[in-house]
Parts: structure tokens; sequence; C-alpha cells
């Protein structure tokens, strides 16, 4: 840590389970060993509030993640873990929960220092939501059952299935909710019986590794959990390209998913992709316009605008058209961006200084292209990567910041003059991870939600997520479900199994 770092969090104050884990040497998680990397090589981490250096950790060779590989083949072939009742897992992954839970504070400061999350966002969103979904498999780690089927062949036979767990899951994830993606890759395979190699993304892997204290010390059995850090370019791509793994459960871009599912059908692996998305809101005449600017403010302004599945395209009907703009410009002008560990602040930096230059060129580019700035519009005097909740309107369809993912706190509106028009440009885009129409009229509400392409449709609310409802995307948003009972199936092979009496 350096002395930005160190200053900033002199300043808020950081419980002193964080200081000394910022101040540890921070190693990988293999075969229940906390491990450098076979050549001692290192990838440094930023803090993004200051800019400064937060942490250093191994950058993985292919020898690492053949070792990871391994002790994670090892662990469901013949370890300890492949001889675990679905009642001890049950209790290991409950004894993961309680201890995420004691450490909430700590594990909510590493996390928003090491991803520039909102404090408050950050515990009541990713580490509560976690510790919900590692309850919430650990409980399905006891009903995974099959079924007896009847049969109208010749002769008399007793028929049934099994569900068995698939083997070794290869787990990648992004930078956006580093911790809470993680559980989502990990609980599920865990609760049914998999073992997990987990690759956090370069940018963020400081909570993660903590958790891999937190494994060890709940009794998970060695080789169960593995954590490699690395950029996705290598340890990444070495891990999906992996002949011993499984399945690859992978979170991150298109473009990147793209790269995945090629490695993993060449091996023919399993594969779950949650991508990107450009998400649109379709707001009808007579929608509750408080509703529409809370909407807002809980996708596209939340999480600095790095959310998949945010709000990012607006469509409004003309005659509501102003008075909408106005409410959310209100609403967004009034955010407090500041320092994450600041708990009043609504909005803290994006990930990176290229992130930050991302956003504020896909800004321009809007503007070049002929939209209308409503609100924000820069990026924030640093140090730290701030921006400014920005909302552009009167854009158009062909658009670029209309049609591609910007990830950041930049929200396009659209007017439009009948129903069907307006569902016809929320479909018109290569993304369908998530949708969500404002209305009062219910038949309009349901019709809307049959007619959008999209994983997920919310009717006067964007991005509920909760534990009991499958997520996933649709079109280049990707396939296969995270959460609910669905994801379970993503990690357990079906046998059929005969018997001639
Ligand atoms: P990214 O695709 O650049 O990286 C994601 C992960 O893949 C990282 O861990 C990265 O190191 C790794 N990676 C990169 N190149 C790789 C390769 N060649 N082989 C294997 N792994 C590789 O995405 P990001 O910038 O970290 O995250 C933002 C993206 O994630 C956005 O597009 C966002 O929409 C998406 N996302 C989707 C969901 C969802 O549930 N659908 C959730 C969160 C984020």
């Amino acid at each position: 840590m350096d002395s930005k770092v160190q200053a900033y969090i002199d300043q808020y104050g950081v419980t002193d389970e964080t200081r000394i884990f910022l101040n540890s040497r921070h190693l990988m998680y293999i075969n229940g060993e906390f491990v450098n990397s076979s050549d001692s090589a290192t990838l440094t981490v930023i803090e993004p509030c200051t800019e400064g250096l937060i942490g250093e950790v191994p950058a993985a060779t292919t020898e690492d993640i053949n070792t990871a590989v391994a002790a994670a083949n090892h662990a469901f072939h013949k370890g300890e873990w492949s001889q675990w009742k679905p009642a001890q897992r049950e209790q290991v992954l409950h004894r993961i929960a309680d201890l995420v839970e004691k450490n909430l504070q700590t594990l909510a400061e590493i996390e928003s220092l090491d991803a520039g999350k909102a404090i408050e966002g950050c515990k009541a969103v990713d580490i509560i939501g976690s510790i919900d979904l590692l309850r919430y498999m650990a409980g399905w780690a006891t009903k995974i059952d099959g079924a007896t089927r009847p049969v109208s062949v010749d002769g008399e036979h007793f028929v049934y299935t099994l569900k068995e767990p698939l083997g070794v899951v290869g787990a990648i994830v992004p930078w956006n909710w580093p911790f809470n993606m993680a559980i989502w890759k990990l609980a599920a395979p865990l609760a049914v019986g998999c073992t997990v190699v987990l690759k956090p993304a370069q940018q963020t892997p400081l909570s993660v590794l903590y958790l891999a204290k937190l494994c060890q010390q709940a009794g998970l059995p060695k080789g169960a959990l593995n954590i490699v850090t690395g950029k996705g370019s290598t340890v990444g791509n070495h891990l999906v390209q992996h002949p011993d793994i499984d399945k690859v459960s992978f979170t991150g871009s298109t473009e990147v998913g793209k790269i995945v599912g090629k490695a993993a059908i060449e091996n023919l692996n399993h594969l779950t992709l949650e991508l990107g998305g450009k998400s649109p809101m379709v707001v009808f005449e007579d929608a509750d316009i408080g509703k529409v600017v809370d909407a807002t403010q809980q996708s596209i302004f939340f999480n600095t605008g790095q959310v998949c599945s945010g709000g990012s395209r607006i469509y409004i009907h003309r005659s509501i058209y102003e008075p909408v703009l106005e409410a959310i410009a209100r609403k967004a002008n009034a955010m407090k961006i500041g320092a994450t560990l600041d708990p009043s602040i609504a909005m803290g930096p994006a990930i990176s200084a290229s992130q930050k230059q991302t956003v504020v060129s896909y800004i321009q580019l809007g503007l070049d292209e002929g939209a209308r700035l409503i609100c924000g519009g820069k990026s924030v005097q640093g140090p730290g990567y701030f921006l400014e909740p920005t909302l552009l309107a009167d854009c158009s369809n062909e658009m670029r910041v209309v049609q591609e993912e910007i990830f950041g706190p930049v929200l396009v509106a659209i007017p439009f003059d009948t129903n069907e028009e307006a569902i016809a440009l929320a479909n018109d885009n290569i993304y369908g991870l998530a949708a969500s129409v404002f209305t009062q009229d219910i038949s309009l509400a349901h019709r809307s939600v049959s007619q959008l392409k999209a994983g997920t449709v919310w009717v006067n609310t964007h991005d509920m997520i909760d534990v009991n409802m499958p997520f996933g995307g649709v079109k280049q948003s990707g396939f296969g479900k995270d959460l609910g009972p669905e994801q379970l199936e993503y990690f357990l092979e079906t046998k059929s199994v005969w018997i001639a009496l």
C-alpha cells in the first residue's frame, strides 16, 4: 500500500482486520494453501479514488494453473471433498456464510477500496447479497434429486435418472462486482459437489483472496476451491483452454465471452456465458415518473454505471419526454460523488483511468453524433477516476452511444410516439440481458413483457435481483443462468439408469 492509500484509509478509518489484510503479502489459494506464483511475478492493484497502489498479487504462471486444476480434479475424484455427504457441503457453505457475515465490514472495506465501490451500497448489495446466496445454495445441497420414469419398451424395467456433479469448474469473473460475482460462480457448484478454480479480474483480486482465508477457516476441504490471480489474456486464457476442466462459467464482456466460448467448445466443455448488456427502459405515456427516476438511481447511476444490466437506454413517450428528462437530471445532479469510504456518497469513481477515458470518449461521441446534453458530461477533477452522472437526450437508435455498452454513468434518451415503436426500438440491439417497462396499464405491461427480447424484464422498477430468481441474458448477452434453482442444472449431469427386472 502506498502513502496515498494509507492517508486515505487513515482519514476515513477502517477495521484493524482490513489494515492487517492490506498490509499482508497477498497470495493465491491452491490446494488449501496460500502460495506465490511459481516465478514470483506479481501484478499491481490500484485503488480508484486515490490512484494509489493498494497491493500486489501473484501473476499465476501456466504451471500454477495446472497445479490448481490438478488440485481441483483430485478433490473432485479422490480427495476429502469427493467423500463428503450433501449435508456436510450444506454445513460448510453455511459456515462460510457466517464468517462472511462476521467480517462484513472488513470485506466491504476491502471491496470498496479495491473496486471503487460506495461503501454502503457495497455492504448492502455486494456482501449481504453474497451471504444470502451462500445460504440459499447451501440449502440446495441436500435437495438434488433425479426422477423415476415409466417407460413403454418391451420387458420389465425400473428406470430412473441420477443428477451428478459435472466435475471441475473454471470460473472467471469481472471487476464490477468482484466478490459478489465470485460467490455467484462458486456457491452453486460447491453446493452440488463440483470443485472450482476461480480467476478474479486482474483489477480486483483482493476480496476473493480474503474469502479464501474464510473458506480455509470454515473447513472447506483442500482443492474444492482454488483461486488463481493474473491477467485474463494469460491466466484466464490458459484456464478456459485447460483439457482437465469440465465446465467454463464466465462473466464478462461479450468480446471476451466469444473467445472463451470458442476455447470451451474446442474441448466440448459445458459453458455458461453471462455477458454484456445495453438494457432498455421503456417509459409509456401513463408511467409514474417518480418510479422511473428511482429506477435510474438504482441501475445506470448505481456503481458508477458499471452494471451489466443497468438501464442504459431510455425510451420515453413524447408527451412526457421533457418532464421525465428534467426529473432524472434533477436527481442525478444532486448525487454526491466522492471517496467510497465516505458513507454519505452516492457514487464513486470508475474502476480505472482507461475506463474513465472510455466513458468520456463515448460522451463526446454522443455529442458529436447530435445528442443534447441534459446533465453531467464531464469527468471530475482527480485524483480518482470520477465521472459525472450524464444524460444525453434526442438520441436515435442508429447512434453508437445507443447501440454499444458504455459501462459508465451515461443514460441515453430517445422519444417515441407509439407503443409498438417503443418495443421495436428497445429490441433493436445485439444485447438481451434485461429490460424494463413503466406503465399503470397491466395489459400493456404483460404484453410488453412477452414482446421484449431479454433474460429479465422488470415492470415499474429496474435491476431488482434476488437469489431465488434466475439471472442471465439472451442474444449476445450470453446463455445459461446464474441464481435460482435453475443455476444448479448448469453444474449437473443427468445420467439415465435402466434396470431390467
Ligand atoms: P472482461 O471481459 O474484460 O473480463 C472479464 C474477465 O475475463 C476478467 O477476469 C478478465 O481477466 C478475463 N479475461 C480477459 N481476457 C480473457 C481471455 N482471453 N480468456 C479468459 N479470460 C479472460 O470484462 P470486464 O471489463 O472485467 O467486465 C465488464 C463486462 O462484464 C461488461 O461487459 C459487463 O456487462 C459484463 N458483466 C456481465 C454480467 C452478467 O451477469 N451478464 C455481470 C457483470 C459484468
